[in-house]
């Protein structure tokens, strides 16, 4: 007897995902494809509108963590606030990423448990392209769950999906004029200076970011740990010589970045050049430095 088939694709409100969704529905129409964004209720509010955005290309995108469910606050019974203090007050990091699985994996997990006990196989297609290599960001759960990589599979590459978003009628984001990727406002991916333009373009949401380090028990081995790491609050990035000297160094970074440019592609500009959407290549990361595609893509 054929399976039944659930096509699933998850959208971060990064520029990969929305591109490969597009991409899916203009090469493989045939395919009902069900959209989902699994909504943290810390994002951007650059990344929620231009879900919106996408939906209206796309159709409807299912809201994981539905802002139905809201309290007070409007983010549902899990706030972080709540998971942060279930978590012993210890900020997730790169080494303990506990916020994943709880704020994104496992919303995806009970959603696809529905389509898992009516009898279907899940295929989940993923914006992993044709130019990465093998990712060992990429977080899985035990399901009957199909990854598929259209991008790979059809060899499309970095260069394409601006024209794939475009000839769509979307720019990038917004966020990416100062930001480099999707994901919570106070994400420990973040560089530096993506921590100063938060400061500068949303205080509200810095200022939230700064409270959740203060949460009794936040130490490791006796230190007190921050979201940009050990010894580094975030109230250090108030002081404007901090300030100053991180804009500096990442100044000094674009600037040797865009001469390597020219000097590989013998150009005499840096057309295709994008700061904030070139960061991890400025600052010497893999793409995504790290980060699970789930989050960013
Ligand atoms: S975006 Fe960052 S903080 Fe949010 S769940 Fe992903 S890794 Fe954690």
């Amino acid at each position: 007897m054929t399976k039944k088939v659930k096509h699933v694709l998850g959208l971060s409100g990064g520029k990969d995902s929305s591109a490969l969704a597009l991409y899916v529905k203009e090469t493989r129409p045939e395919l009902d494809v069900e959209y989902f964004f699994t909504d943290t209720g810390y994002e951007l509010p650059e990344t929620n509108a231009f879900i919106d955005q996408l939906e209206e290309k796309l159709g409807y995108i299912h809201r994981l963590n539905d802002r139905s469910l809201n309290n007070m606050e409007g983010r549902g019974e899990r706030t972080f606030s709540n998971l942060l203090k279930e978590h012993g007050n210890y900020l997730p990091s790169q080494r303990d990423r506990w916020c994943t699985v709880q704020m994104k994996l496992k919303p995806f997990e009970k959603w696809v448990d529905g389509f898992i006990a009516e009898g279907y196989v899940i295929k989940n297609y993923v914006g992993i392209r044709a130019d990465e290599p093998n990712r060992s960001g990429f977080m899985t759960i035990e399901k009957p769950i199909k990854s598929i990589f259209p991008f790979r599979e059809d060899g499309i590459v970095k260069s394409d999906i601006e024209n794939i978003l475009q000839r769509n009628g979307l720019e990038l984001p917004e966020y990416y004029q100062w930001r480099s990727r999707s994901g919570c406002t106070f994400c420990f991916y973040q560089q530096k200076i993506e921590w100063l333009k938060l400061m500068e373009k949303h205080p509200d949401l810095f200022e939230e970011a700064k409270t959740f380090e203060k949460g009794e028990g936040n130490t490791t081995v006796g230190e007190k740990f921050y979201w940009m790491g050990q010894g580094q609050p975030l109230e250090t990035l108030e002081d404007p010589s901090v300030q100053q000297r991180i804009t500096e160094n990442h100044e000094k970074r674009v600037a040797r970045f865009k001469k390597k440019k020219r000097r590989n592609a013998l150009l005499t500009d840096t057309e295709g050049f994008c700061e904030f959407g070139d960061l991890d290549e400025i600052y010497d990361e893999a793409e995504g430095g790290g980060a699970c595609v789930t989050c960013y893509k």
